[in-house]
């Protein structure tokens, strides 16, 4: 004991020139400073606030106004405008006393415990927060590159000029003209999104142009909510589910068989939907199957952790942020969280909804440690809503707590919406799903 307690002593000696600053600094209740104004470093000042109004806290954001991803695909089929998707940060200012500093974080020095910004500011932390979101890799996909998402085939995922681009090659596409959708390998942002994407679409072309066709072409063979999707595609857009899927589903539910090719098609990896190259001047798909002439091209491409989180250290090789299940501390830094899509959450999804929750656990976790306390043992929670149409909503709902060292799904397997759902709960669907944008969007910002 005496041998170790002077070993602490000889190590807090040695440290004491740096520390000083920040002991006298962390003897108040502390600074964090939060960086991304995204969904999770929005919800983690906030609730750092809630859980200690007498905590300092900065949320440090790019962006004067952030545009929402969740929801965007509705601006494709009109059900919102871009301008509906802006959320700003007044409130977190004016009500949680949230200092908001709009700059762009160029670095963190991670013994001086100080983060810099390109606007030559730099701030102290005791711990820092860090939500950067994620990083579209265009360049993985050849053919592709950002110039020709900005210009001809746009993602959109992230919401913005991209998003409007698509909005306007949608309303122009000729009539019987070919939308194809390239899914994105797993991991990525929001796993039923580009499924919901397509049914969107799908249904706007019903109304607007009813000869076109949406083909989505995928590097996976499966995806979350895939059945009651599917079941929604074949009731609206009259497509046929592979026989594999009808096989499982027979039983459950009656799946109608329409025997012609409906408006949307659904490409998998095992039919060929795998993408090798695509050709903008020529508007041409290129998979593993088929070469598709598209009219319109929308590729969500494969992601990475936001490159913040790669420019301070905080990736590993798979392009993720490692972190400390219980805490979300970064096992690449001290004194540093990462959370919300950036980070490696095992089988939490990256959404929104876990952003979310993985900002109030991590918050509730700082303002314990700061306090000297134990954080507590977290339990998060994830919520996707999805509609197939405007009027057809679906969901896939989970529990998630700590199993063996990992993030592990706690629910049982009554995650979605029955398959035998009746049409008024499939209604009441997709009115849920309106209702959580809204509640879901004051709870993070307002
Ligand atoms: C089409 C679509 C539909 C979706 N639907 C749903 C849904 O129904 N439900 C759901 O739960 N989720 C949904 N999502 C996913 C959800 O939007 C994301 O998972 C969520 O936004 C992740 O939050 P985040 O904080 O990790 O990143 P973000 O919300 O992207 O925030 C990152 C922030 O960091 C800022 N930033 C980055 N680098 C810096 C820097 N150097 N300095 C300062 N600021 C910086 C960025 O400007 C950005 O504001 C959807 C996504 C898409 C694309």
């Amino acid at each position: 004991m005496k041998r170790r307690t002077l070993l602490r002593a000889a190590a807090l000696a040695a440290a004491a020139p740096l520390a000083a600053p920040f002991l006298a600094r962390a003897q108040g209740a502390g600074h964090v400073v939060v960086v991304g104004g995204g969904v999770g470093g929005a919800t983690a000042a906030k609730y750092l606030k809630l859980f200690d109004p007498a905590l300092k806290v900065t949320l440090i954001e790019r962006h004067p106004v952030y545009i929402r991803p969740y929801g965007s695909s509705e601006v494709l089929n009109g059900h919102v405008a871009m301008a509906d998707l802006e959320v700003r940060y007044d409130a977190l200012a004016s009500r949680y006393g949230v200092e908001v500093l709009i700059d762009t974080v160029i670095g963190v020095d991670a013994a001086r415990r100080t983060v810099h910004t390109a606007g030559r500011r730099s701030l102290a932390y005791d711990r820092l927060i860090v939500s950067p979101g994620i990083e579209l890799m265009y360049d993985a996909i050849p053919g592709y590159s950002e110039a020709v998402a900005r210009t001809a085939m746009p993602s959109g995922w992230i919401p913005g000029e991209q998003t409007a681009l698509l909005v306007r090659q949608l309303q122009a596409m000729r009539p019987g003209g070919t939308f194809v959708l390239v899914a994105p390998p797993n991991p990525y942002r929001c796993p039923p999104g580009p499924y919901e994407r397509a049914a969107l679409v799908t249904e706007w072309f019903q109304k607007h142009n009813p000869t076109a066709k949406v083909i989505i072409v995928d590097p996976k063979d499966s995806f979350v909510t895939d059945q009651t999707m599917m079941l929604g595609w074949n009731r609206l857009y009259g497509f046929d589910l592979p026989d594999d899927y009808a096989q499982k589903m027979a039983g459950k539910v009656e799946i109608q068989r329409h025997g012609r090719p409906g408006m949307l098609r659904w490409v998998r990896a095992k039919d060929g939907g795998r993408v090798l190259k695509v050709d903008a001047k020529r508007m041409r798909v290129e998979t593993e199957g088929d070469v598709i002439a598209a009219d319109v091209v929308n590729i969500v491409p494969p992601m990475r952790a936001g490159a913040l989180a790669r420019q301070l250290g905080l990736a590993d090789a798979s392009g993720w942020c490692p972190v400390e299940r219980r805490t979300f501390a970064s096992t690449q830094l001290p004194h540093v969280h990462v959370i919300g899509d950036a980070s490696i959450a095992d089988a939490m999804p990256k959404s929104g909804f876990s952003a979310n929750t993985q900002a109030k656990a991590t918050a509730r976790a700082i303002v314990e440690e700061l306090a000297g306390r134990p954080a507590p043992e977290p339990v998060w929670e994830n919520t996707c809503y999805a509609l197939a149409g405007k009027d057809y909503g679906l969901f896939v709902a989970d529990v998630f707590r700590i199993v063996d060292g990992k993030i592990a799904r706690v629910n049982g397997e009554a995650r979605y919406l029955p398959l035998d759902a009746s049409p008024t709960q499939i209604r009441l669907g997709a009115r849920y799903q309106q209702a959580w944008l809204r509640t879901f969007t004051q709870d993070v910002f307002a």
